[in-house]
Parts: C-alpha cells; sequence; structure tokens
C-alpha cells in the first residue's frame, strides 16, 4: 500500500499513512474531544473532491484562506505578502486548486510555520505545493509532523525574516509558539487567547486555556511565561488560527493575563 494523507473528520488532523489510520493524535489527546461516532478517516481525493474554500484580503499585506464546507476544526490559513517572500503561518484544513492559484498568484510561499497542532490544517500540502525554504515547528512539538518535513527545528526563538519572529511560549501545548509580525503591529498568538466573537466577527471577549473543550485552565506558571513573551512585543491586532480580532492589542492582551493571575486557575472569558 502506497502512503497517503488521510485527514480526520473529527477535527482535520491529517496524517501520512500507508491505510486507514488507527486513530488521531489530536483526537486522543486531552485537549480535544473524541468523536462521538468512532473514527472516520478521509482519504485525500475525498477531500478534493468534496470541498472548496475561500480567501479574503484582510489588509494590503495580509490575506485569509478557509475551506468550505468546514473541515476539522474550521482553522483560517494566514498568509503575509511581503518583498523577500511570503510567509504563511498556520494552514486552512484544505486548499483548493482556486486557493492554491490565488496564493501563486500572490507570489506563493516562502517561509512556512505553525503555532501547534490546532493550526497545522493542511500545511503538508502547502509544502508540496510550494516547496518553502523554510518549514518551523518548535521542537517541543515535532511529534505532531509526521505528515511533513519540518526543516527549522527551534529552541525559544526564530526569525523567518527582518521583523517576523516565532516565540515559544508553550502552555496549552509544550511547543505551542506565537509569530510576532513587527511590521505589521500583529501577534499570530496560536491558541494562546480564544476570542469569542459574534456573527459579525467582533470580539466579545477573552480567555485562556489549556484545553478548550474541556475548560482545563493553565497554571499560572503556564500564564507568567505567556506574560513574559508578550510583554515586550508591540501589536495592534491578535489573529488565532481561529479568529482575527484587531480590537485586541498588547494592553488587552496582558489585561486578559493579568485578570487570570490574580485568581486561583480557572476558565475565565473577560468581557472586552
Ligand atoms: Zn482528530
Ligand atoms: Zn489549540
Amino acid at each position: 500500500m502506497p502512503l497517503s494523507h488521510y485527514a480526520c473528520a473529527n477535527c482535520g488532523f491529517w496524517q501520512l499513512h500507508f491505510a486507514t489510520p488507527p486513530d488521531c493524535p489530536v483526537c486522543t489527546d486531552v485537549r480535544n474531544d473524541l468523536p462521538e461516532d468512532g473514527w472516520h478517516f478521509l482519504p485525500e481525493a475525498e477531500i478534493a473532491a468534496t470541498h472548496g474554500g475561500t480567501f479574503r484580503s484582510i489588509a494590503d499585506d495580509l490575506w485569509a484562506f478557509t475551506t468550505t464546507p468546514n473541515l476539522g476544526l474550521a482553522g483560517t490559513g494566514w498568509l503575509i505578502v511581503r518583498d523577500g517572500g511570503n510567509i504563511a503561518f498556520e494552514a486552512a484544513p484544505y486548499y483548493s486548486f482556486q486557493m492554491l492559484e490565488q496564493l501563486r498568484a500572490l507570489g506563493g510561499i516562502r517561509f512556512l510555520a505553525a503555532s501547534h497542532a490546532h493550526g497545522y490544517g493542511a500545511l503538508f500540502q502547502l509544502q508540496r505545493e510550494f516547496a518553502p525554504e523554510l518549514l518551523a515547528i518548535q521542537r517541543e512539538d515535532l511529534g505532531m509532523t509526521k505528515a511533513l518535513r519540518v526543516t527549522a527545528p527551534y529552541d525559544d526563538t526564530l526569525e523567518l525574516a527582518p521583523g517576523y519572529t516565532l516565540h515559544l511560549v508553550g502552555g496549552h501545548y509544550a511547543g505551542q509558539a506565537v509569530l510576532h509580525d513587527a511590521p505589521g503591529r500583529r501577534l499570530f498568538c496560536g491558541d494562546v487567547f480564544k476570542i469569542d466573537q459574534d456573527d459579525t466577527g467582533r470580539s466579545q471577549a477573552i480567555s485562556s486555556h489549556k484545553a478548550f473543550h474541556k475548560d482545563i485552565p493553565l497554571t499560572h506558571a503556564e500564564l507568567s511565561r505567556y506574560r513574559e513573551v508578550i510583554a515586550p512585543l508591540d501589536f495592534d491586532a491578535v489573529l488565532t488560527p481561529f479568529e482575527y480580532a484587531p480590537e485586541i492589542g498588547r494592553d488587552t492582551a496582558l489585561r486578559a493575563l493579568d485578570d487570570a493571575l490574580s485568581r486561583p486557575p480557572g476558565v475565565r472569558r473577560m468581557p472586552l
């Protein structure tokens, strides 16, 4: 049996396997729920035949790619367009032909990275299509990258390009990293924050979690580390693998962490 890619129908995590995978490492982990009705893995050809997608410009230098209908956790793939080579951070669950054509029209991908497994989406597809010179994942999370070829594991920080730096924050996942976009004054924060938004995309509340589905809180040491890493970074907006929150700058982000640090561990959605 040749190796091929399979997506978990429950969370969208891709695995490279010679047969239908026995289980999904994202769903068996405490940070995600198990499927209610057993495993269901979808071969890539089936996803390609049943899924399309959309893309939109958020700013002159920033694009968002989403898969339709939703697949798994339904994350967003971000593309930073810049002279000297584009950066893709996180990935959509799958890229249709049109989405790939748009990526090509925007100049392709030179640098590829993701915060942690919930943002991986179809990184494998972006690596296959664009052969970026660098695919960076923090070393603690390498165990989740069997479907990829990580070319740049790193320790605490990695500058992808001048002004665009990955910082290890841990917490939610041991190898979770954020991408600070200094020129755009943005923080691609992974699941450091969960932003509750209304139907129009306006942010309503902010919180931090070890595990979102089960509302497992982070410890004070984990929250303190988030704070320590984020406090020196200038930003006016945060982007999770799921939400774009232009209302949340550094002050609001730090206020949310300080709120969580001021009481015993527990998840509280701080209203904005
Ligand atoms: Zn899964
Ligand atoms: Zn996550």
